[in-house]
């Protein structure tokens, strides 16, 4: 996926009704609740995130199967070991552009949840860990790249399920790396508000580091907390500054 300045990121949400196509019927949600419902049984739980967690790879493996029930190739590519993105590519046949519809495989832990894997509707909602983040969009997209093959589109669909969003995005990021596209859309939910852009995010390990000494001659030492008390200090002005800043329009 190598951007362009043509390029167009939308992030979009899936996680309601918001059909754009009157031949979307309620077969259509039918199937989209089952598919859903699928999903969410599947444990599938970040392991960098909770020790021990399941991780995607039976997730994976049902979106692949799922693909191929479908008569759509869906290659498994490890990313970590034993943690594949699963990747689909419907179209191709007639020229267009190329899309690539991302969702992640990967939820958070499931702490203090009774029933975390029931997928219980109820009072009209389908419960579970990642029934909203992001499995309802996996089900969207697959679906819709389903819809894709199946009406001969033209260009390319490429369906991204990726792993490890919820800890460090190794998955979009090895997807970034080999493929290209026009445009990406993201099923994070975002309170069924279009969002063209997200901030990013980077890990640092700040060290500082002191001289010891006596009580009695503490004028001989370097005190390591204070200059780390500086570094804060500093990092909550910068982030002050740019929350006051100027949105991405
Ligand atoms: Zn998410």
């Amino acid at each position: 996926m190598s951007l362009t300045r043509t390029s167009r990121i939308i992030i979009h949400p899936l996680h309601g009704p918001r059909w754009a196509d009157d031949r979307v019927t309620d077969a259509f949600a039918d199937e989209l609740v089952s598919l859903l419902t699928q999903l969410v049984v599947i444990d599938s739980v970040n392991p960098s995130l909770v020790p021990g967690g399941a991780g995607e790879a039976e997730l994976a493996r049902f979106v692949a199967n799922w693909f191929k029930r479908h008569g759509i190739e869906a290659t498994l590519e490890d990313v970590a070991t034993g943690r594949p993105n699963v990747i689909a590519v419907a179209g191709g046949r007639r020229p267009g552009r190329t899309v690539i519809l991302n969702a992640h495989l990967d939820t958070v832990g499931v702490a203090a949840m009774n029933q975390p894997f029931s997928a219980a509707i109820e009072s009209g909602r389908l419960f579970g860990r990642g029934a909203m983040d992001t499995k309802a969009g996996l089900a969207a997209f697959m679906l819709a790249t389903a819809a894709a093959a199946e009406r001969q589109l033209e260009g390319t669909v490429i369906f991204a399920g990726v792993i490890d969003e919820e800890f460090a995005s190794l998955g979009t990021e090895s997807l970034a790396a080999r493929f290209q596209a026009d445009a990406a859309i993201v099923a994070e939910p975002t309170a069924l508000e279009i969002a063209t852009c997200h901030k990013g995010f980077v890990w640092l390990d700040i060290e500082t580091s002191g001289v010891a000494a006596h009580g009695s001659r503490f004028e001989e030492g370097v005190d390591a907390i204070v200059k780390m008390g500086k570094f804060l200090g500093a990092l909550e002005a910068m982030s002050r500054h740019l929350e006051a800043g100027p949105r991405h329009p």
